[in-house]
């Protein structure tokens, strides 16, 4: 990790560990393409230099949630398949289908737009059908399948959009004896088997997110779609830690004491007082806070490396800056406190934060700010 940080903060992107994370997780899904999960900006690390270090690496497929994240990934001059699944309607099908984004679609409503898109700009559309399989959440339940399916074939016979892929999504793949995950993946064959009786004839079927990827190797079909893992972070501390999977992560958030000074016993901390000194210290002023994305759940709890040693946030995180009591250590304004990295420098790691803020490693990474600058190594 970095030994000096000249910024406030920086949030340093390992590029080498990102590509060596894809080329770990194609060795877990051998038979299998590999889709790179570069949503809500790669998850907090880049959007458009994680898709490009993925890419070298062998992932050929870009997925995304939203097609303004999808169009942006072509804007910047990224080819090859990018797949995004978050419309809303009224969405930019036409650029999509424009930009040869292959797009899903849950049910009708989407699927007319997607159909009537496609007439509109004269451009076959690929299109990818949605099956919710037992998430809850997007995707056609099994009911309606048969009129989506019928739809697009349809739609495909009028020669206006390619069924291009049979897709789903897991609920608990991060908990690989759910009685869930068995009913997903039988009722998925059911619903592809079902598409492809009628004449679906997909290019991708897939199902896998990363803990599929890694501990599911029936779940892999075609395509995996592996977002957390890309990052180097395990999907679930039960499952295994990164380095049990081969995988490493990838961002360093530090930043640089802005300010050291000598109190006396006694001195209230930060809003509230919740940290009280309980004898004469030095404090370090950290200049991050909850709008770069420390969350504010870790007051009292979250870690940070300084010189050496663990500290604890005292008293609450406020908007830009938390204090951390040094126990009468001087480090000089502008030493480095590193919140969190791979953690084989000392430093916690995001799965630290995560416990300490009682969230997931997914969150806290995601929401680094983008006041903190990404420097891609
Ligand atoms: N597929 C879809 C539809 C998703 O929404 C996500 C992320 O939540 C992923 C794949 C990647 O999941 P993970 O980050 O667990 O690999």
């Amino acid at each position: 990790h970095p030994r000096t940080a000249p910024l406030r903060a920086r949030a340093e992107i390992d590029l080498a560990a990102l590509r060596a994370n894809v080329r770990a997780l194609r060795a877990h899904a051998p038979t299998a393409a590999l889709m790179a999960v570069v949503k809500s900006d790669a998850y907090g690390h880049g959007a458009v230099q994680c898709a490009r270090a993925a890419r070298e690496a062998g992932a050929t497929w870009l997925g995304t949630a939203t097609p303004e994240e999808a169009l942006a990934l072509r804007a910047a001059g990224l080819p090859g398949r990018v797949m995004c699944w978050l419309w809303t309607p009224g969405g930019p099908w036409a650029e999509a289908i424009e930009a040869d984004i292959d797009v899903s679609v849950s049910g009708m409503w989407a699927l007319r737009e997607a159909v009537a898109a496609a007439e509109a700009v004269g451009t076959r559309a690929r299109v990818q059908l949605k099956a919710d399989t037992g998430l809850g959440r997007a995707g056609c339940q099994p009911a309606d399948w048969p009129e989506l399916v019928a739809g697009a074939l349809a739609a495909e016979a009028r020669g206006l959009i390619t069924v291009t892929g049979l897709w789903s999504h897991f609920a608990c793949a991060d908990e690989p004896g759910h009685p869930s995950v068995q009913a997903q993946l039988t009722l998925f064959r059911e619903m592809v088997a079902y598409a492809e009786e009628q004449g679906v004839r997909p290019e991708v079927r897939h199902i896998a997110n990363s803990p599929a990827t890694l501990t599911l190797p029936e779940s892999h079909f075609d395509l995996v779609r592996t977002g957390i893992a890309v990052y180097g972070i395990s999907p679930s501390p039960e499952l295994g830690t990164p380095a049990d999977f081969g995988l490493r992560p990838v961002m360093t958030l530090s930043a640089s004491l802005a300010l050291v000074k000598h109190v006396p016993a006694g001195h209230g901390v930060s809003y509230g007082h919740h940290y009280v000194t309980p004898g004469a210290t030095t404090l370090g002023l950290v200049p991050v806070g909850y709008a770069d994305g420390v969350p504010r759940h870790a007051s009292g709890t979250g870690p940070v490396l300084i010189g050496g040693k663990w500290r604890t946030v005292a008293g609450r995180v406020a908007m830009d800056q938390f204090v951390v009591d040094l126990g009468g250590d001087e480090p000089e304004p502008g030493a480095v406190a590193v919140l969190f990295g791979p953690g084989d420098g000392g430093e916690p790691t995001a799965e630290d934060w995560a416990r300490a803020a009682g969230t997931i490693a997914y969150e806290i990474v995601t929401r680094i700010g983008t006041r903190v600058p990404r420097v891609h190594v």
